[in-house]
C-alpha cells in the first residue's frame, strides 16, 4: 500500500503539467508547450541547457577583441533611445564599464525591454559580438540588474537554454528557464528520477548515478561535473535508442512467422548454371547465402541491402526472385521512377527469356486493359514477378501468394509505403530493402538498426574508377569538345541540370536554355540528343531513354529523374551542371551512371564562378575519391544526421545530446551493451535489468522508431 502510494505521488511530480511549476502561467505554459514541446515537468528536466556561463568571469569592455564570440560585461547604462521607422525601428542602448563603452541594441520586444532598463542603473549582460569599424555591438542581449545578480548568490556555471523570440517576449528567455529548472529540481529527488542503468555498467565506465547526471548538467558544481553527466547521458541516448531497436529485431527473429522458401529449384539452377552473364562478386554470393538463410528460417526477413553504386544490387534481387518462385511464391520489385521500373522489367526479362516464368511490368502509365489483365493475374498467382512503380502497392493489387518483396533505392520511400508491403500476403513476405547510395555504419545503426543488415562492399572486377573533375563555367566548350572526341570514339554522354523543385519554372527554363545550348554544339543529322525530365508523361520519358539506351542518341540531357538506377554501359561522360547545387550523395548516385562498363569514365562537374565553402568541399571530395562509403561518412560529417536522405522522418536521429558523428566510439559501446543484454536476457527478467524494463515501459510511446522498413 504505502509503496504504490509512493509511486503514484512520485509519478504525479514529473508528470504534471508544467504550469505546477512557481512562475509558469498559463500564458506561459502555453508557450512552453507550442514552442518548445515542454508538457510537464519530465519534459523540462530532459530541456537541457546549450552553454553555462561562469558568473564569477566579467569581461572588461576593453578585453573585447573581433575575435570574442560571446562576453559578459556589468556596466551602468548610460543612455538610452528608439531609433528609426517601421522596420527599421531598432532600441539602442548604451552601456559603460571603467575601460569603455558598448552598444546594445534589440529589433523586437522594444517597447517591452524599453520598461525595463533604467538609465543610470548597472546591469549584467551576456550575448554575442559583433564588430562594425571598431564599435563592438551586442544585439539582444540578455540582461539582468546587476544588483540582484549580486544577491543570487546561486551556481557558479549558470545554465543557458535554448529559447525563442515568442518566448523572450513572454520573459521567458535562455536564463529564465533554468529559474524554473531550479525550482523543480528542488522538488526532485533520487526516487524521483531513479537509477535506470544496470549496476555492471555504471562500475564499467564509471558513470553518475541518473539523478545526479539530471542535476549536473543543468547545475553543474564544476566544468568536471558537467562533463561527466553529459558522458552519462549521452551514452544513455544512445543505449536506449540501441536496445528498443535490437529487441524489435529479436522479437521479429523469435516471433515472427515467415513463409518457408525451402529449397532451390530449377528455376534458380537452371539460370545460374546456363544464364547468368558474369560471375557473382563474392560479396554478391554472400549476401545471396544471408537471404537464403533468412528467408529458410521460418522466420521473416527484413533485411537492408547496402552496396554502392553499381556494385549489383539487382542480380542478388532478381537470383532471389528466382528461389522464391522456385517455392511457390510470387515477387514483386518496387522501383521508385517509372524509367528505373521499365529499366529493371526490360533487363530481366531479357535475361530470363529462356525460363518458363511470368514478368509483369505495372506503373502509373499502364493502359486500362493491360492494367486489369495484370491484376488478374497477379490475383490467380499466373504471375511470379511483378515489376512496378508505387502502383504495385496500390490496394487494388491483390496477389495470391506473396512470399518476396524488393524496394530498390529505398529513401524514396516513406515509410508508409513500405508497409503497405506487408500487408500483401496473411503471413508478410521476405522484404529486401536496397540502397541507392551507401549510409555510414553509424547511422545505420541508429536509423536502421531494426533491421538485418547487408554490405556490399566489392565491385564487379574490371571496374575503372571514374575520373571525376571540377571545371567552371568558362571552360564549357572545352567540355562540349571533349565530348565530342568521346562520341567519335562511339560512346555517349549525359548532360544533367539541377531540379530543385518539381514545380519550379526556372529550373525548366534553365534546362530547355541547356537543350538548346547543347544542341547547338551537337547539331542534327549528325548528332540526335535525348531529353528527358519530370513534366514529361511515362510514354515520353520511355521513348527518349530507350532511343539512348539503344545508342539511336548520343547525349542524353536530363533532370535528376535519372538519378537512381539508369544503366547503359556504353555511356562514358557524365556532365553536371550547376554542380555546386546538389548535395554528395547525389552528386556520387549521378557519376555512378558512368563506369558501368569496362571503358574509361569521366565525369565532369561545372559550377560558376562563385561556389560556396561548403559545396567547394563537396566537390573536392567528390574529385577525390569514388568510395561511396567514404562519401557518405564525410556527408554525416558536414550535413548532420538530419540531413541525410531517408533518414529525416525516421525520428531516430533526434538524440539531444548525442551526436552519431562525434560520439561514434560511445555508439559502438552502447550498441555492444544493448546486444548482451538482448542475447543474455530478452525479456530482461533477471534483477540487474529490471529497471532497463521499467524504464523502457515509462519511455513508451515517447520515440516513434521505424517499425516497418
Ligand atoms: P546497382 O547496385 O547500382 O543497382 P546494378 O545492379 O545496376 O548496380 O549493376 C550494375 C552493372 O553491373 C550492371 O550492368 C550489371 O549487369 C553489372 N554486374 C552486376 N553484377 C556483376 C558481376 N558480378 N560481374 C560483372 N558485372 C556485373
Ligand atoms: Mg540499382
Amino acid at each position: 500500500m504505502y509503496k504504490s502510494f509512493i509511486i503514484s505521488a512520485t509519478a504525479s511530480i514529473l508528470s504534471s503539467p508544467i504550469e505546477y511549476l512557481q512562475g509558469v502561467s498559463t500564458i506561459r505554459g502555453d508557450m512552453l508547450r507550442k514552442e518548445l514541446s515542454i508538457f510537464n515537468c519530465r519534459d523540462l528536466l530532459h530541456y537541457y541547457p546549450f552553454r553555462h556561463v561562469d558568473k564569477t568571469k566579467v569581461d572588461t569592455i576593453a578585453s573585447l577583441h573581433p575575435q570574442t564570440e560571446y562576453a559578459q560585461i556589468a556596466g551602468t547604462l548610460i543612455h538610452k533611445e528608439i531609433i528609426g521607422e517601421k522596420r527599421g525601428k531598432r532600441l539602442v542602448a548604451y552601456l559603460k564599464d571603467e575601460t569603455g563603452e558598448i552598444e546594445l541594441v534589440w529589433f523586437q520586444g522594444i517597447n517591452w525591454v524599453n520598461k525595463s532598463l533604467v538609465e543610470g542603473h548597472a546591469y549584467l549582460v551576456f550575448g554575442r559580438l559583433s564588430f562594425f569599424m571598431g564599435k563592438v555591438q551586442m544585439a539582444h542581449p540578455e540582461l539582468e540588474a546587476y544588483a540582484a545578480h549580486k544577491a543570487g548568490g546561486k551556481a557558479f556555471l549558470e545554465p543557458i537554454y535554448p529559447s525563442t523570440e515568442m518566448l523572450k517576449a513572454k520573459g521567458l528567455n535562455g536564463r529564465a528557464i533554468g529559474k524554473i529548472t531550479y525550482d523543480l529540481l528542488q522538488r526532485v529527488g533520487p526516487q524521483e528520477l531513479p537509477e535506470n542503468l544496470p549496476e555492471s555498467l555504471i562500475k564499467k565506465y564509471k558513470f553518475l548515478s541518473h539523478f545526479d547526471a539530471i542535476r549536473q548538467i543543468h547545475f553543474p558544481a564544476s566544468e568536471k561535473h558537467y562533463q561527466h553527466a553529459l558522458r552519462r547521458l549521452k551514452f544513455e541516448e544512445l543505449f536506449f535508442s540501441q536496445l528498443r531497436l535490437g529487441l524489435i529485431r529479436s522479437a521479429r527473429h523469435r516471433y515472427s512467422k515467415g513463409l518457408v522458401f525451402d529449397q532451390v529449384g530449377a528455376l534458380f539452377n537452371d539460370y545460374y548454371s546456363h544464364h547468368l552473364p558474369f560471375t557473382l562478386t563474392g560479396a554478391q554470393k554472400r549476401v545471396l547465402k544471408e537471404i537464403r538463410k533468412d528467408t529458410g528460417s521460418g522466420k521473416q526477413m527484413n533485411r537492408l541491402l547496402q552496396g554502392d553504386v553499381g556494385s549489383g544490387k539487382t542480380m542478388v534481387a532478381l537470383l532471389s526472385m528466382l528461389i522464391a518462385a522456385d517455392n511457390g511464391y510470387q515477387s514483386v520489385l518496387m522501383a521508385p521512377t517509372e524509367i528505373l521500373a521499365q529499366q529493371h522489367y526490360n533487363n530481366i526479362l531479357e535475361s530470363i527469356k529462356s525460363l518458363p516464368i511470368c514478368v509483369k511490368l505495372l506503373t502509373g502509365s499502364s493502359k486500362t486493359k493491360e492494367r486489369r489483365e495484370i491484376l488478374k493475374a497477379a490475383e490467380e498467382g499466373t504471375v511470379q514477378i511483378l515489376i512496378g512503380t508505387h502502383a504495385v502497392i496500390e490496394d487494388k493489387v491483390i496477389f495470391k501468394n506473396l512470399g518476396f518483396a524488393v524496394v530498390d533505392e529505398q529513401h524514396k520511400f516513406g515509410v508508409a509505403q513500405r508497409a503497405a508491403l506487408w500487408k500483401k500476403n496473411k503471413v508478410p513476405p521476405h522484404v529486401l530493402v536496397m540502397t541507392a547510395t551507401p549510409i555510414p555504419r553509424t547511422l545505420a545503426l541508429t536509423a536502421y538498426g531494426d533491421l538485418d543488415y547487408s554490405v556490399m562492399d566489392e565491385l564487379p572486377p574490371g571496374r575503372q574508377p571514374i575520373h571525376t573533375v571540377h571545371r567552371f563555367e568558362n571552360k564549357r566548350s572545352a567540355v562540349m569538345d571533349f565530348i565530342k572526341e568521346q562520341v567519335a570514339l562511339g560512346r555517349q554522354a549525359y548532360v544533367i541540370y539541377p531540379l530543385i523543385e518539381e514545380s519550379s519554372k526556372l529550373d525548366y527554363e534553365n534546362l530547355m536554355k541547356g537543350y538548346e545550348e547543347v544542341k547547338s554544339f551537337f547539331p542534327e543529322p549528325k548528332y540526335w540528343i535525348s531529353m528527358v525530365h519530370g513534366k514529361m508523361d511515362g510514354a515520353q520519358k520511355e521513348t527518349n531513354m530507350q532511343r539512348f539506351v539503344k545508342g539511336d542518341t548520343q547525349i542524353m540531357v536530363g533532370t535528376t529523374v535519372i538519378e537512381v538506377g539508369v544503366n547503359v554501359p556504353n555511356a562514358s561522360v557524365m556532365v553536371i551542371e550547376s554542380a555546386e547545387k546538389f548535395g554528395l550523395s547525389q552528386l556520387h548516385q549521378l557519376r555512378g551512371r558512368v563506369g558501368r562498363g569496362s571503358e574509361k569514365s569521366f565525369c565532369i562537374l561545372l559550377t560558376g564562378n562563385k561556389i560556396s565553402m561548403d559545396a567547394r568541399e563537396r566537390l573536392k571530395i567528390m574529385v577525390a575519391t569514388n568510395d561511396g562509403f567514404k562519401i557518405s561518412e564525410k556527408d554525416l560529417e558536414i550535413r548532420g544526421p538530419g540531413d541525410i536522405e531517408g533518414t529525416r522522418q525516421s525520428g531516430l536521429l533526434n538524440f539531444k545530446l548525442a551526436s552519431i558523428v562525434q560520439d561514434r566510439l560511445m555508439l559502438e559501446a552502447a550498441r555492444e551493451a544493448a546486444e548482451l543484454i538482448i542475447e543474455t536476457d530478452p525479456e530482461m527478467n533477471m534483477a540487474e535489468n529490471l529497471l532497463l524494463k521499467n524504464y523502457l515501459n515509462q519511455q513508451k510511446g515517447k520515440t516513434a522508431w521505424s517499425k516497418i522498413s
